[in-house]
């Protein structure tokens, strides 16, 4: 089915591995998660999760992820906010006015890029999204100045929801993409997923190629389409977003090669 071995496997975390309370800020596992993990893992093969929230620094998911048995390899949980701040790094970015919090703030600081927030000055090569809860119309007025005056914009991701314990949670960051958007018709160069940019970085770190990776995720618009644009194998899940007429509506050029009601059935599929 797939013309090529898998040798690693990249799964979403939001809707695929485990589902987050918003209130308690915890995850709790989903059926057949932390066995599928332990089974790959087993068969020695690379476990990464992807996510394509920046509520938390790649350092803070792994403690959170364990409490609810989901144990990943040091190096092995990426996020949009580490990918963008990587390649940022490399186009010579030196310093952003951010809005976004610690998720976004800690990976660009780590890469070398000075994080100004609004009110800091206006001495920067550009403006970057990322998730938070603290902001407001002076952050908004700043970054659209900026803009006017022909500042890139970055974000991590631009995806309008994502899937939550308790049903769907806003995707900040593409909110207040949208809304400078409307304000000065600038679009966002966007990181995460469905841009195949944290693929090929995940590619590089493994010495894997992309072709040679199944990508497991929950929602057709990101993952699963980020998966096919890449040549990874592409698995959709139905514990998050959408249902399975939702991935079967995705352009066939883009749509998951197989969905699951679920991870429990993962390890059982022919085509590992
Ligand atoms: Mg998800």
């Amino acid at each position: 089915m797939h013309p090529h071995p898998i040798r690693a496997a990249v799964f979403d975390i939001d809707g695929t591995l485990a589902m987050m309370d918003k209130d308690s800020g915890t995850y709790a596992a989903l059926p057949g998660a932390v066995q599928a993990l332990t089974a790959l893992k087993a068969r020695g093969l690379p476990v990464l999760a992807y996510t394509n929230g920046t509520f938390f620094p790649p350092a803070h998911y792994y403690p959170l992820l364990a409490d609810a048995g989901l144990v990943l390899e040091p190096g092995h949980i990426v996020t949009p906010a580490a990918v963008s701040a990587r390649q940022l790094a490399k186009m010579g970015v030196r310093r952003l006015l951010v809005i976004g919090a610690d998720g976004t703030r800690v990976p660009l600081r780590e890469a070398g890029i000075e994080v100004a927030l609004t009110g800091e000055g206006r001495e920067v090569d550009g403006v970057m999204l990322g998730w938070t809860k603290d902001f407001g119309a002076k952050d908004l007025e700043e970054a659209a100045q900026l803009l006017w005056a022909g500042k890139p914009l970055y974000a991590t991701s631009i995806a309008p929801h994502f899937a939550g314990a308790k049903g769907r949670l806003l995707g900040i960051s593409g909110a207040i993409a949208a809304a400078l958007h409307n304000a000065t018709g600038v679009k966002a160069k966007v990181f995460g997923k469905p841009e195949t940019i944290g693929l090929d970085d995940i590619s590089d770190m493994l010495g894997i190629p992309a072709a040679e990776m199944v990508v497991i995720g929950d929602d057709p618009k990101l993952e699963i389409a980020m998966a096919r644009k890449g040549g990874a194998f592409a698995v959709g899940v139905t514990t998050g977003s959408v249902d399975e007429a939702g991935f079967l509506a995705a352009d066939p050029a883009l749509r998951a090669h197989v969905v699951l009601p679920g991870l429990q059935t993962l390890m059982t599929q022919r085509w590992w």
